[in-house]
């Protein structure tokens, strides 16, 4: 039997970075939106005990697959070793991962295939484990996933991990300028503890000023109180970045920032013709691979 599940990239609101653990993460204050930008993985039982993925996209897709691991390392992999070790269940599965989210985008592309592959393996094998059962097996898996599951906008705390509801109207129009090449999520916060070495990084707060504008449905307020405290140090490692924003902020996006960890960038428009005319302006940037047009919130990892 075979599952499909659609599932959405997501993108930070703001992303509030405090100082380092002992465990290595560094705790977080975000905001999430799920974004109309989806990966789908299909599940389907083996007669066998393996387990298996292959990953493909569009023919004109500019997705870099060939970085994406087909075996063990692929979280969708993982996602499903871990329910099956949890469920008990003695079968295999092949895994098709049919990818559209940029990878190392800061997108978070593979905890999305992970919360997909959850849900999938979940209806394949007919193991029944409720939404909180995959929730916790999601924690374990990454700090995005949980946030994939459940889609919407949602506050994350913790490593990310902790989502809590937010109140908020309103959708959103989004423009996406890619890079050529993906950014290690990694060597951002190297480079984020390094220019931080000698500063007292103080605990992140979700700004008060951002979650008003997400009450009243307010693209212009939302637009001026866009965040993200990796910006200085993604930007010292592709500094082209920087006249990727000042383009679509030429454009008159109502706010810019870095998505993540980077290096995809994020612009607000006002409406449909808006977010055009700046997806226009930045199509013909150097630094942009390529620009997609998108809307959010939209719904978590679901049945396709
Ligand atoms: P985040 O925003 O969560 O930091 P990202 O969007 O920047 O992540 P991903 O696309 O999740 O980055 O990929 C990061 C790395 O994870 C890739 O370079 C790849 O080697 C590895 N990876 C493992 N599984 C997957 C998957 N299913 N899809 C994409 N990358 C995967």
């Amino acid at each position: 039997m075979s599952t499909t599940v659609r599932v959405p990239a997501k993108i930070n609101l703001c992303l509030g970075v405090g100082p380092v653990r002992a465990d290595g993460f560094h705790p977080l204050a975000t905001v999430y939106q799920a974004v109309d930008l989806h990966d789908e993985v299909r599940a389907t039982v083996r007669d066998d005990d393996q387990i298996t993925v292959v990953v493909h996209t569009e023919l004109d897709s500019r997705v870099e697959i060939a970085v994406v691991p087909e075996d063990d390392d692929n979280l969708a992999v993982r996602a499903a070793r871990l329910l099956r070790e949890h469920a008990g269940v003695s079968t295999g599965i092949d895994l098709a991962i049919r990818k559209v989210i940029p990878v190392a985008g800061g997108m978070a592309g593979g905890s999305a295939d992970a919360a997909a592959s959850l849900v999938a393996c979940n209806e394949a094998w007919g193991t029944g484990l409720s939404r909180a059962e995959l929730e916790s097996l999601a924690a374990q898996l990454g700090s995005d996933v949980p946030f994939l599951l459940h889609g919407g906008n949602a506050i994350g705390g913790g490593r990310g991990e902790t989502i809590s509801p937010v109140l908020a109207q309103g959708s959103y129009h989004w423009v996406f300028a890619m890079a050529h090449e993906g950014l290690s999520t990694k060597a951002v916060y190297a480079e984020f503890d390094r220019l931080n070495a000698h500063e007292r990084v103080p605990d992140p707060e979700v700004p008060d000023g951002l979650l008003a504008a997400l009450r009243a449905g307010d693209a212009e307020a939302l637009g001026e109180s866009l965040s993200n405290d990796l910006t200085e140090a993604a930007l010292a490692l592709r500094p082209e970045l920087e006249d990727t924003l000042s383009i679509g902020l030429e454009a008159g996006a109502l706010g810019a920032i870095l998505s993540g960890s980077g290096p995809t960038a994020l612009f607000l428009a006002s409406d449909e013709q808006h977010s055009l005319d700046i997806a226009f302006a930045l199509s013909s940037a150097s630094s942009c691979a390529d620009v997609v047009q998108s809307r959010g919130p939209v719904t978590g990892a679901r049945l396709a």
